[in-house]
C-alpha cells in the first residue's frame, strides 16, 4: 500500500521537537508528494498553540512552498474538541485560513464550561474504575465527535478511541454523511483493527497519519498500514492513498 501524503505532524510550535522546515525536509526525503502541518488547538493543557501562531506558521508555509516545489506543504491542525456540543478550541476565523481541518478528543484540555469539563475529562477518568459510567460516558464522547463534524467542516477526525471510548458505529454513519475521513493514527495505533472494521462496513473513509513529534517520524505510517492491511482496507478505502490521487 503507497500513501502520498502524512496530514498528521507537530512541531515546536506545540510540543514537538522540530521546527516546520525539518518536517518538510523529512517529508521530502520519504518522498511525499504532500505534508500537513496540524499543530494542536490551544486548549491542550500545556502544549496547546498559541492561536496567533497559526498565522506565523502560514507565513513559513508559504515561503517553504517557493523552496521545495516537488511537494504540496499544507497547514492545517489538530484541534480539541472542548464540549458536549462539538465545540472546537479553534475559532472559525482561523480555522477559514486553514488548508484542513482535523479535530479530536484528548484527556487534558480546558473544556468550554466546568459542566462539558465534568463530562469529558473527570468521567472519562472515573468510567475506567466504575462499569456503570461506562455507557453513558461512551455515548457523551460519541455525540462531542458527532456534533462536531455535523457543525463545522472537519477532514479527518484524528484517532478515535484513542484515551476516550468512542461508538464506532455511530461515529462511522456521521463522517459518512459529513465526508469526514477516520483516522488511523500510525503513532498510537488507533484506530485498532477491530474499530476500523466496523467503521469500514459503514462506507467511512480512513486517513493515515504518523503524528509525528519529530521529525524523523514524519512519514512514517507503517503502523498504521499494517492495522489498515489487517482489517481489509485497499487503497480506495484511504483519502491519502496512491489510488484515490489520481
Ligand atoms: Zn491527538
Ligand atoms: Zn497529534
Amino acid at each position: 500500500m503507497n500513501l502520498w501524503a502524512d496530514f498528521h505532524t507537530h512541531t515546536r510550535y506545540s510540543h514537538g521537537t522540530g521546527t516546520v522546515r525539518q518536517n518538510v525536509e523529512a517529508a521530502v526525503k520519504k518522498g511525499l508528494s504532500a505534508i500537513g502541518i496540524s499543530e494542536h488547538g490551544p486548549a491542550n493543557i500545556g502544549i496547546g498553540t498559541v492561536l496567533d501562531d497559526f498565522a506565523r506558521m502560514r507565513d513559513e508555509v508559504e515561503h517553504l512552498k517557493g523552496i521545495y516545489t516537488g511537494i504540496s506543504i499544507l497547514l492545517g491542525c489538530e484541534a480539541n474538541i472542548i464540549s458536549l456540543d462539538g465545540d472546537l478550541d479553534i475559532p472559525e476565523k482561523v480555522l477559514n485560513e486553514l488548508d484542513y481541518v482535523m479535530a479530536g478528543l484528548h484527556p487534558m484540555v480546558w473544556t468550554e464550561s466546568l459542566r462539558d469539563g465534568y463530562h469529558l475529562l473527570v468521567e472519562n477518568m472515573l468510567q475506567r474504575h466504575v462499569e456503570s459510567l461506562k455507557e453513558k460516558v461512551l455515548r457523551q464522547n460519541t455525540i462531542a465527535l458527532m456534533r462536531a463534524i455535523e457543525n463545522h467542516k472537519i477532514a479527518i477526525i484524528t484517532h478515535p478511541g484513542l484515551h476516550l471510548p468512542v461508538d464506532t458505529a455511530s461515529l462511522a454513519l456521521a463522517a459518512v454523511k459529513c465526508g469526514t475521513a477516520l483516522e488511523i493514527n500510525a503513532g498510537h495505533g488507533y484506530m485498532t483493527v477491530e474499530y476500523v472494521k466496523i467503521a469500514k462496513s459503514y462506507g467511512v473513509k480512513f486517513a493515515i497519519g504518523s503524528d509525528a513529534h519529530r521529525p524523523a517520524d514524519v512519514g512514517d505510517l507503517r503502523r498504521g498500514i499494517e492495522i489498515a492491511e489487517k482489517a481489509g482496507l485497499t487503497e480506495d478505502d484511504i483519502i491519502n492513498a496512491a489510488e484515490i490521487r489520481r
